[in-house]
């Protein structure tokens, strides 16, 4: 499964601590993340992370054209509800994408809490066939 990983930077301490924590699981799978996240996450735990643009500077909308391919399984968002973003439209535009293709999403930890262990325990696996659908039309 493809997982992508973001974090606006009072959350980013979360997101690091949930991918040391679930560090064997995010293993498993290919990762995707923001630039900064990505970094953070790489010098905490040694994953194997495709690094983006930083958020601001478009990583969230180079993420979002993965979903709009229908090319992203799963999206960690680990979004700050408190501050004004920048790039907020650009963070709309990718919420928006998850909701048009179904992609779930988890924009706190105790909803990534329940992804990954469902990720865990194969109840994400019909993703393979939207996959497996996307294939044969191309
Ligand atoms: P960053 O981007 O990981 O590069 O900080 C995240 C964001 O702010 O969208």
């Amino acid at each position: 499964m493809k997982i992508a990983l973001i974090a606006h930077d009072k959350k980013k301490a979360d997101l690091v601590n949930f991918s040391i924590a679930y560090q064997p699981v995010l293993a498993k799978h290919q990762l995707y993340a923001t630039g900064t996240t990505g970094q953070k996450i790489i010098d905490a735990t040694g994953l194997h992370i495709h690094r983006f643009q930083s958020g601001p500077l478009g990583g969230d909308q180079q993420i979002g054209s993965l979903i709009a391919n229908n090319d992203m399984d799963i999206v960690i968002f680990f979004r700050d509800p408190l501050t004004a973003q920048p790039h907020e439209p650009d963070i709309i535009a990718l919420l928006r994408l998850c909701d048009v293709y179904c992609i779930p999403l988890a924009t706190n930890m105790g909803t990534a809490e329940i992804l990954i262990r469902s990720l865990e325990e194969g109840k994400i696996k019909w993703r393979n066939i939207i996959h497996s659908k996307t294939n044969e039309k191309s």
